[in-house]
């Protein structure tokens, strides 16, 4: 299967014979005034997120929490930075919405609408916007009412894995170690790390060098990169209960685990600094 790519990421590019480690050349650093700049935009981005945490009960659709989102943004003048990105797929639309809604099954990329969650769901809501001209990215898995064990312990283990990535980065070199962590983490409790959607670089735009898979990938092993201060990161693990492989469905955009097991997705952009990592799309600090 092809990768379906999507704006998450894209496949990490071959070809490198020798383990190198990836410079400033192909990574932009940024500044603390940049820094600054993107804890704003990040901050809006959380704010959104937790006007759909509060909304989310079985009955609501995943249209609603799109429009409370839109509205968000729309009050404060933030450019949502997901509609209108067009389809990896030939003849497929662009996407239509200001944030992804992938229940249970999905992983990524569900498009929002008339669906109506219902208790036991789990929903991925994820979302970015462009505030002053700088970038903010972050996704969260929620529970509809009361869900399964089995569930609530795929929505911990995922949340905990991206807090243990940016622990990790609080001591680490370079990324390599950190994504070794945060695979292990998810092999001992018996998941999967989805392995075709990545990471990226954040910044003035949604996606730059470098990308940022939370598995040690072939690639990475070939061209690790720098955790230095000024590098941003989109950290977005994404887990599933059952099988790591995923499909895209006719729509062009939402992609889901091939024996349809739920999976989870958790997203904070992270900023290294002189004093470690720090996370930028949180609603306080
Ligand atoms: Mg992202
Ligand atoms: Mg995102």
């Amino acid at each position: 299967m092809n990768n379906p790519l999507g704006w998450l990421g894209k496949s990490v590019s071959e070809g490198v014979r020798s383990r190198t480690v990836r410079h400033r050349s192909t990574v932009q650093l940024k500044s603390a005034r940049e820094l600054g700049l993107m804890r704003d935009a990040g901050r809006i981005v959380a704010q959104a997120l937790d006007k759909v945490r509060q909304a989310v009960i079985p009955g609501v659709t995943t249209g609603e929490l799109n429009r409370l989102v839109a509205e968000h943004f729309d009050s404060v003048s933030a450019v949502p930075l997901f509609k209108g990105v067009p389809s990896s797929m030939k003849g497929k639309p662009s996407f239509p919405a200001v944030v992804c809604a992938s229940v249970n099954e999905q992983v990524v990329h569900g498009v929002p609408g008339s669906r109506v969650l219902k208790e036991g769901d789990v929903i991925s809501i994820d979302t970015g916007c462009r505030l002053n001209g700088w970038c903010g990215d972050s996704a969260y898995t929620f529970a509809v009412g009361n869900i399964s064990a089995e569930k609530q312990r795929l929505l911990d283990v995922t949340r905990e894995t991206l807090a243990i990535a940016i622990e990790t980065m609080k001591t680490a070199k370079t990324w390599s170690v950190v994504a070794h962590e945060m695979e292990i983490y998810v092999r001992r409790h018996g998941m999967s790390v989805i392995e075709q959607f990545v990471g990226h670089g954040i910044g003035q735009t949604m996606h730059e060098e470098p990308q940022v898979p939370n598995y040690v990938s072939e690639s990475l092993r070939k061209q690790d990169f720098l955790l230095e201060p000024g590098l941003v990161l989109a950290i977005e693990p994404m887990v599933a209960l059952g099988t790591k492989n995923v499909r895209v469905l006719p729509d062009g955009w939402t992609v889901e685990t091939t024996d349809r097991r739920a999976a989870a997705h958790f997203e904070h952009t992270v900023a290294m600094t002189s004093d470690g990592p720090r996370i930028l799309t949180l609603l306080e600090g």
